[in-house]
């Protein structure tokens, strides 16, 4: 499963074709001249006014459409839908078209849970055109699953995988019951940390944290569950114990916790995903769920935190700057957010090379070349303004990117120096991955 946060360009699709009756109406619908009223729902001001009222005002030709060659008729041009507005940049700009890495990349953020032999062996051709060493397969599971799932990716293709497993709040509790579920009971920290210590006893390298944990998973009682209460403390000290790394997507955009309205920059993302918003009800502000992971990160300094996704604040490098000068467990890694990153080149290429020793690369899902290209276009070139994904319609904000040109030392860093640092294992296989390769395996 991609993350919940990552919209891939066919779900993109689906969605549409989802869309497709809807579709269909306010096509017939505009032929009959009511489009703009039926569409009400979907329409969006693109030149700023008030987009109730407007609605109405437009000129009965300028709903006569009947197709795209039609944006004009009598001399006017017809008002657009945000969903339809797909500008062709007529900047000529040079551009490097990246397809490698320039040095063996470690990708920490990927989720091949759900892949058959034969997709596992085609993310390995891919990972082989585009220079990636090793996969980090955030699916694993505690228990027997988790030596079913690195034997499903590592027989095969041996030294390329290796996984972190997740935490597991239901344990023997029956899943449609959060009251009877294992995080629900007293002892949780403790026989979680039993159950680590076995998923690394068979091979596992890191635990793993979804979103859930402070805004899904809630108590007996209906509470949402805060991300540093004290039940998972013992969790935290094994995982440092043991000396693997806690790879934690805590919190998701800033513009998911604000107000679905015309002001919100991913408005057009969150009209497609609703149910992506965290506003109102009794979810927590961002920077409450930030607050209280820092938390968690400065009562556990023996333990390794790579905050996901930019830790969750890509759009504030300032203030996570701030983070990684006080807590110098916590990392980063970039999983998902080239969009954000690359809107702001020159703040994030500082970023980068203050901390290039607390980054590490990531993607999420399972990346086809196509997504590749965009991040090592970012990293190694000073391309500008090009999609953040190979995609007809930008999923992830309605922007383009500039590239930040890092030096070897600091691509280095990136793209397997600090993951073979803090995760077991990776880097004995970044130097198989090499030998091989200069072997011409
Ligand atoms: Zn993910």
């Amino acid at each position: 499963m991609r993350s919940l946060r990552g919209d891939t360009w066919w779900d993109f699709r689906l969605r549409r074709s989802g869309n497709g009756w809807r579709r269909l109406v306010r096509r017939l619908s505009r032929l009959a001249g009511f489009g703009l009223m039926f569409s009400a729902g979907v329409w969006v001001g693109m030149l700023g006014r008030r987009a109730g009222s407007t609605a109405l005002q437009v000129p009965a030709q300028a709903a006569l459409r009947t197709g795209p060659s039609a944006e004009t008729r009598g001399g006017r041009v017809r008002r657009l839908y945000l969903d339809e507005f797909r500008p062709r940049s007529e900047l000529r700009a040079a551009q490097h078209i990246v397809r490698q890495a320039r040095f063996p990349c470690v990708n920490v953020h990927t989720h091949p849970g759900g892949l058959s032999d034969e997709q596992i062996d085609e993310m390995v051709r891919v990972m082989d055109a585009a220079n990636i060493a090793v996969s980090v397969s955030l699916d694993g599971r505690t228990g027997a699953r988790l030596s079913e799932h690195l034997h499903r990716l590592t027989a095969r293709h041996p030294n390329r995988f290796v996984v972190f497993v997740r935490m597991d709040y239901v344990g023997d509790g029956d899943p449609a019951r959060p009251e009877t579920w294992d995080v629900n009971r007293p002892g949780f920290g403790q026989r979680m940390a039993d159950r680590l210590t076995d998923a690394v006893k068979r091979g596992a390298v890191g635990l793993k944290l979804l979103k859930d944990l402070g805004l899904y998973l809630r108590d007996a009682e209906g509470r949402l569950i805060r991300p540093d209460d004290p039940r998972f403390d013992p969790v935290w000290q094994r995982a440092g114990e043991l000396k693997v790394p806690v790879l934690w997507h805590c919190g998701d955009p800033v513009a998911f916790f604000r107000p679905i309205d015309r002001f919100n920059e991913r408005w057009e993302e969150l009209y497609r995903h609703p149910e992506w918003s965290f506003y109102g009800k009794d979810f927590p502000k961002h920077q409450e769920l930030i607050e209280a992971r820092n938390r968690v990160i400065a009562r556990h300094p023996k333990t390794t935190f790579i905050c996901a996704h930019m830790a969750d604040i890509p759009e504030d490098l300032t203030r996570l700057g701030q983070y990684l000068d006080r807590y110098p467990n916590m990392y980063v890694e970039l999983a998902a957010r080239v969009a954000e990153l690359g809107r702001q080149p020159y703040t994030a290429r500082e970023f980068f090379l203050k901390y290039a020793d607390r980054i590490l690369f990531g993607t999420d899902g399972v990346p086809p070349m196509s997504e590749l290209i965009p991040h090592w276009r970012f990293l190694e070139t000073f391309d500008e303004y090009f999609p953040y994904e190979d995609n007809p319609f930008p999923p992830q904000g309605f922007w383009n990117i500039y590239g930040i040109g890092l030096p070897d030392d600091v691509l280095r860093k990136v793209y397997y120096e600090n993951a073979a640092r803090l995760i077991p294992k990776v880097g004995e296989y970044v130097q198989a991955y090499r030998e091989a390769r200069a072997r011409g395996g």
